[in-house]
């Protein structure tokens, strides 16, 4: 684990690009080398729909067809992660902020506790390939670890090659329908977010079309830059 930093300067990231840019991927990634903590709203409101809570009920359908989940939902399921222990060494936000409502009220929960963004990075990418990258996907149920029909098949036929699980998941949004419908909502209400963090001066832009090692290595700078400041 390196780059580690005193709680009281906690690194804040975020991760923007819409679906299919690997938010998670990298995110993953970045917790795995650095020790930060991954916060997926995606992750945190399908683990509510599964445990049937009223944010889950509420969050479900809207989920399902590829539009965004209430503002004030996110915010309170957010927060209340944002406050574990476990994040005060610092978190990577994967598909948070997605509002410019919800970009707000993170600037608030932060300086309510002394901490500011460091980065917020837009992963850049053609969205023709997006629909391909996302309607190909499969996750393992055991471990997490992601899979792709095309780009990224297991060693084995239908076994993780990562901790030999056989039983793999499909997300109910990764359709052609809801691929679509989840373009069109980042394009109209996160794309913003992009001028949003530029004008608070800290936008950093990173091509995500290549490799996902190379991808890897420019989050790497980034996140070094930030914890060097
Ligand atoms: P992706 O980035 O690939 O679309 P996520 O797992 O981040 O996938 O999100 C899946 C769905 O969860 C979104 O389509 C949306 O319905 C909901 N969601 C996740 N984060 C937010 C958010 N910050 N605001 C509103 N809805 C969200
Ligand atoms: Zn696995």
């Amino acid at each position: 684990m390196d780059g580690a930093r005193r709680p009281s300067a906690a690194l804040v990231l975020i991760l923007l690009g819409p679906p299919g840019a690997g938010k998670g991927t990298q995110a993953r990634m970045l917790q795995e080398r650095f020790g930060y903590v991954q916060l997926s709203t995606g992750d945190l409101l399908r683990a509510a729909v599964a445990a049937g809570t009223e944010a889950g009920k509420a969050a479900d359908a809207v989920m399902k067809s590829g539009g965004l989940v209430s503002d004030q939902i996110v915010i309170d399921i957010l927060r209340d992660r944002l406050a574990a222990p476990d994040c005060a060494s610092g978190v990577i936000l994967d598909g948070f902020p997605r509002t410019t409502v919800q970009a707000q009220a993170l600037d608030t929960m932060l300086s309510e506790s002394g901490q500011r963004i460091d980065a917020a990075v837009s992963l850049e990418v053609d969205d023709g390939a997006m629909v391909a990258r996302i309607s190909g996907r499969y996750t393992c149920a055991g471990c997490g670890e992601g899979f792709h029909d095309t780009f990224k098949i297991p060693t084995k036929s239908g076994i993780c090659d990562t901790c030999g699980g056989t039983d793999m998941t499909r997300r109910a949004d990764d359709t052609v329908e809801a691929v679509g419908t989840r373009l069109a909502a980042y394009h109209a209400q996160t794309a913003p977010l992009i001028g949003y963090y530029g004008d608070h001066g800290v936008l950093q832009r990173v091509d995500a079309m290549g490799a996902i090692d190379e991808i890897a290595t420019s989050l790497g700078h980034v996140v070094r830059e930030a914890t060097e400041r």
